[in-house]
């Protein structure tokens, strides 16, 4: 190897150990002209796909909203890492629905708190008997975005008017789709509906349904033999035509009532999480209802 040809690849070995230095070193010392907090923008954490599209649609363009629940993860029983639990720590607000859902972020609450960081509980008060499903009822889930809202213009009140103008816009669709619900649910035949597990509850007390779960709150709360020999029995006994499953849980006990009482199947989402498949397909928390909408009617009729 020639000398230049030596000296050039010494230079450019040292060059990237520099630029790799130089960087880090400027990550870590955050450098007094560009302040962080000044120059980055509003980042605000949710626990679960539900308040990340709420929160989302208030803020628009005007804060940066990350879900720490991966995509096609079921919510119940899911705990962020330590390394999400720290990055918390970096945002401005923090969102949570109350301890039936995230038991975890109920914990670190004060630590945030005592950290500067604004946390938000937006189910307290709204959760009853431990069923955390309230963003399943159209008229709770305007509630929570309202209660969102507030605390977004806590953190950031110069962006008061854009955030005023998406809550407006956000709670139309709210009260349209409480209208759809009302209008298509009130004429139907049977008011029973058989759930893979029971997030239905507020949905169907709001619109005079009676939900009947396979599982329980979760769905990892899974009947036992007998109950499920019960609900064979009860299925049959009131001619139920389609037995709901879910996107995000097994189909495996839905399936088998199915076949046991010569019942169809339907997906009614009940919205914990989206799949890879309707994120790239562009649903949201409004598209998916007005598919839960389109089943019920179908089962119940
Ligand atoms: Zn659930």
């Amino acid at each position: 190897m020639n000398v230049w040809r030596r000296l050039s690849s010494v230079a450019l070995v040292l060059l990237i150990f520099s630029l790799i230095f130089f960087a880090g070193g400027c990550r870590a010392s955050k450098s007094p002209l560009q302040p962080e907090s000044a120059a980055g923008p509003l980042k605000i954490y949710t626990t679960f796909y539900p308040l990340y599209d709420f929160t989302q649609k208030i803020v628009g363009d005007r804060a940066v909203v990350e879900n720490l629940q991966p995509v096609g993860v079921e919510p119940h029983g899911y705990e962020p890492s330590p390394q999400q639990i720290a990055s918390i720590y970096t945002g401005k607000l923090f969102i949570f629905l109350g301890e039936p859902m995230d038991p975890w972020a109920k914990k670190i609450e004060g630590q945030l708190n005592a950290k500067g960081v604004m946390t938000l509980e937006a189910g307290k008060g709204l959760i009853e008997n431990n069923d955390p499903h309230i963003w399943l009822d159209p008229v709770l889930a305007g509630e929570i975005s309202r209660r969102i809202y507030e605390a977004v213009v806590k953190v950031d009140g110069d962006n008061k008017g854009y955030y005023e103008k998406n809550l407006q816009e956000l709670e139309q669709k709210f009260t349209m789709l409480d209208k759809q619900y009302r209008e298509a649910l009130a004429g139907v035949t049977r008011k029973d509906f058989v759930t893979s597990h029971a997030a239905f509850g507020y949905l169907a007390k709001r619109y005079g349904l009676e939900q009947i779960p396979i599982s329980g709150l979760s769905p990892q709360q899974e009947p036992s033999a007998q109950q499920m020999a019960e609900l064979i029995t009860l299925c049959r006994s009131k001619g139920v035509k389609y037995i709901f499953f879910e996107t995000l849980a097994s189909p495996k006990l839905a399936e088998t009532l199915a076949r046991e009482t010569g019942a169809g199947t339907l997906v009614l989402n009940p919205i914990g999480g989206l799949t890879p498949e309707e994120i790239k397909a562009g649903e949201d928390y409004f598209s998916i209802m007005a598919k839960n909408l389109a089943s019920l009617k179908q089962a119940l009729e």
